[in-house]
């Protein structure tokens, strides 16, 4: 037996009881053999005991080169945006795309039935804010009846998200994301350079009682917001909501903002709530890992790139409104979309070249803090589709 056969990946990952995806994805023994795996030319491998299964409706399963299942595709369908987060995108001075560059909804329709075919099975449309794009409720009627298509989900910054929830709810979507930075209404102004709090508020008010599945997404910037962390927690103790803090990641604007790691928020939590316990069953397409929080109705998340590498279990592809379909956030390769849709090609061609990309997702991705050399200065949150 070779001494990287995938016999012995199992009893290895069993021996250091990682017994989830989760687990493994934190894992950098798991990592290290993927590599190893990879440099030695060696078939892709994911191990058996893992509960890694593909969710559609298809038996069709797209892997990567690393072995890696690839079943979620977030799908960016506008850069503008009706807020500015500091983070983000700059107050004024964006070059927006041109409407003739952004993807039809009917171009995204036909990549993401094609992706589907091959094994996308969990769609996130997001943008910058897709809420402002026209259309939108139509086009996520259309993916939720997309063969292989299980769920289909929205991620939103929320201002206008109580004007469009009834028909929202129609479309049987599957869940919303609501970006919400903080709870006090000066430091929400300075975040977001808009006055939209109580909107904002009003519309989760509305997004809860309509039984809409909720996660809540919170960025903590040090010196900025950190002390929102247990309010915005608190927003789980009596309701099934999901509650999850994100590093920031150094792209963009937010090369220049520090982040608060995990570890810091789990303590602040901690020190306020008492024991957060590891939650073990599956929340959201993604690779947030979640707690549970004594008395608390919903979970506790983290989405942490940078100091939690998920990307062993990394399971996503991005398509950008302009129809680049990319493999990583930190990469810069991508596979141009647009040029096979718009050039008159079949829906064969669509599927190899998505299959392409899929073959060009890195091991890893490079966001390495503190180097002094950030390549990911020029890249943007609300062009790639966060
Ligand atoms: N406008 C929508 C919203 O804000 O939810 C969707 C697009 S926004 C780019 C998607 C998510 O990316 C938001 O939750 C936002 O907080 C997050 N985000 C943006 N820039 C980020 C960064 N540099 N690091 C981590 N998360 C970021
Ligand atoms: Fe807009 Fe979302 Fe970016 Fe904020 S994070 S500026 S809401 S796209």
């Amino acid at each position: 037996m070779s001494k990287y056969s995938t016999a012995r990946i199992p009893s290895l990952l069993t021996f250091r009881r990682l017994n989830s995806y989760k687990d493994f994805c934190e894992c950098k023994t798991a990592v290290a053999i993927l590599y190893l795996r990879f440099k030695r030319g060696k078939a892709p491998f994911m191990p058996d005991t893992l509960p890694i299964k593909p969710a559609g409706g298809y038996n069709f399963v797209m892997q990567d080169g690393f072995g890696r299942i690839i079943d979620y595709m977030r799908v960016s369908v506008t850069d503008k945006c009706n807020m500015r987060c500091v983070y983000c995108m700059p107050p004024e001075g964006v070059d927006w795309v041109p409407h003739s560059e952004v993807l039809s909804f009917e171009e995204t329709l036909r990549i993401c039935t094609a992706a589907a075919g091959l094994g996308i099975s969990k769609i996130k449309v997001t943008g910058g804010e897709p809420l402002v794009r026209r259309g939108l409720t139509t086009f996520i009627r259309s993916l939720k009846r997309t063969p292989g298509i299980v769920s289909v989900t929205l991620t939103t910054n929320a201002l206008v998200l109580g004007d469009f929830l009834d028909e929202l709810v129609d479309t049987g979507i599957d869940g919303v994301n609501i970006s919400l930075d903080t709870l006090n209404a000066d430091v929400f102004r300075y975040i977001t350079r808009s006055d939209g709090f109580e909107r904002v508020l009003r519309s989760l008010g509305l997004a809860r009682e309509a039984r809409l599945d909720i996660k809540i997404n919170c960025v903590p910037m040090r010196g900025v917001n950190e002390g929102d962390v247990v309010p915005l927690a608190e927003l789980a103790r009596h309701e099934k909501t999901a509650v999850r803090f994100i590093e920031l990641m150094p792209l963009g604007l937010a090369a220049n903002l520090a982040p608060v790691p995990q570890s810091e928020i789990f303590e602040r939590l901690r020190q306020a709530f008492g024991a957060l316990r590891v939650f073990d069953g599956r929340l959201g397409n993604g690779p947030a890992s979640y707690y549970s929080v004594p008395g608390f109705a919903g979970k506790i998340g983290f989405i942490s790139a940078i100091s939690h590498s998920f990307c062993a279990a990394c399971n996503r592809l991005r398509l950008t409104g302009v129809g680049l379909l990319k493999p990583c956030l930190a990469s810069d390769a991508g596979v141009d979309l647009k040029a096979i849709v718009r050039g008159g090609k079949d829906d064969e061609a669509i599927a190899q070249a998505i299959s392409s990309a899929v073959m060009l997702k890195p091991i890893r991705h490079d966001f390495y803090q503190g180097n002094g050399n950030n390549q990911h200065k020029k890249k943007n949150m609300f062009r790639i589709g966060g």
